[in-house]
């Protein structure tokens, strides 16, 4: 098989065993994020992979992409959390999606829409206990709940679970984390007294379920662990294998004259002469732009420094100047597990202030996903 120009590399089995260390390090089931195509991993192949190791159900951010997981034969259980007044809670309803309520406004909806199909919706009650996003509101809270007991008591619900996101779950010792976890708590107890307990308690994201098994309750929501970055790096790897590698074929290889300029705006000059190769990987891709001339990128073991301005489509590394050995067509890696010294999503997010998570979601779709390991 001929590799693609670029090739986005998913390892599943790295993605298994992620799971693994979340369930062992939270004590408790996961619910795996596939939210935004898995962090740019691919929602199904994540999805399937992460069930096959263990995850006990998935959750992503829009009905749209619960249905497109529907549609791909996934059937565990499935929660949605962000929606907008347009949103399609009939084919919520119908495709057994758990619709995470947000305000009072999304649970009328929710009724409407379980009465047009004259089913019971399964929802999640998602309570803003601090972060000030997403969540039902403190001083809507005693409204929502009661509603929310009446149309459990009409059949128009099932209150399936409790959940919270920590504002601050990658600063573990931070007291509003288990400020936050104690009013979900309160919220909990509230739904309670009003017989409209839900089954299920849920509140860490990757760092909490990493660092703070006492606030993982009966689930885990990690996202980035799951893909292999440690959220809090400052306590290490965990032990986590990052599961996506960029790599790149060489374009084009090229002598350069001392004094010559490369790229737009010539911002690197040769200071001798030199080698430079091309390869198709740019800022549509999701190269940042600002990573221009602050990056190195892998060759059969050996680092080679990006220069010149990253363009959309291309961008040009400094061979040196006997070229390496490098000819058209090797592989160059942009990113992958850092294991071998290679550059790292870490690398270019540290490089231009962003965290990883930006890095492996914004890799584009011209990217050729490319999946290795997971069930025969
Ligand atoms: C994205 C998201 C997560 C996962 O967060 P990570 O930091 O990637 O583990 C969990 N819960 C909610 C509500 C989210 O939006």
């Amino acid at each position: 098989m001929t590799p693609a120009a670029l090739t986005a590399t998913i390892d599943l089995d790295a993605i298994a065993h992620n799971v693994d260390v979340l369930r062992t390090a939270s004590g408790a089931d996961v619910l795996a994020v596939v939210k935004a195509d898995a962090y740019g991993h691919g929602a199904l192949p994540v999805a399937r992979a992460a069930l096959a190791a263990g995850a006990a159900e998935l959750g992503v951010a829009h009905i749209t992409e619960a249905l497109t997981l529907r549609r791909g034969g996934i059937d565990a259980h499935l929660t949605a959390w962000l929606h907008t007044p347009g949103a399609d809670f009939d084919a919520a309803i119908s495709h057994d999606i758990d619709i995470a309520l947000s305000s009072l406004r999304q649970l009328d909806a929710v009724i409407a829409a379980a009465k047009r199909r004259s089913r019971t919706a399964t929802v999640t009650v998602k309570v803003d206990t601090g972060l000030n996003r997403s969540g039902v509101a403190p001083d809507e809270w005693s409204d929502f709940a009661e509603s929310l007991a009446k149309a459990r008591a009409d059949g128009a619900v099932t209150v399936r679970a409790i959940m919270c996101h920590l504002a601050r779950g990658d600063e573990p010792e931070h007291p509003l984390n288990s400020e936050q976890a104690a009013r979900l708590d309160e919220a909990a107890a509230d739904l309670r007294r009003l017989g409209a307990g839900p089954e299920v308690i849920h509140i860490a994201n990757s760092p909490a379920a990493l660092t703070r098994p006492d606030l993982a309750r009966d689930l885990v929501r990690p996202g980035i662990a799951m893909y292999g970055r440690t959220p809090v790096p400052e306590r290490g790897d965990f032990g986590l294998i990052p599961a996506m590698a960029l790599t790149a074929q060489v374009a084009l290889v090229k002598k350069l004259a001392a004094g010559q300029g490369v790229s737009y705006g010539h911002t690197f000059v040769a200071p001798a002469d030199t080698t430079i190769a091309v390869l198709p990987a740019g800022y549509a891709d999701g190269v940042p732009r600002l990573l221009s001339g602050r990056f190195h990128v892998a060759i059969d073991g050996r680092l080679f420094p990006g220069v010149g301005r990253i363009c959309m489509d291309q961008l040009v590394i400094d061979l040196g100047p006997d070229g390496a050995g490098v000819t058209e067509g090797d592989t160059a890696e942009l990113f992958g597990t850092g294991r071998s010294g290679g550059p790292t999503a870490k690398d270019w997010a540290d490089t231009i202030g962003t965290i990883d998570y930006e890095i492996v979601s914004g890799i584009g779709a011209r990217a050729v996903r490319r999946y290795v390991g997971g069930e025969p």
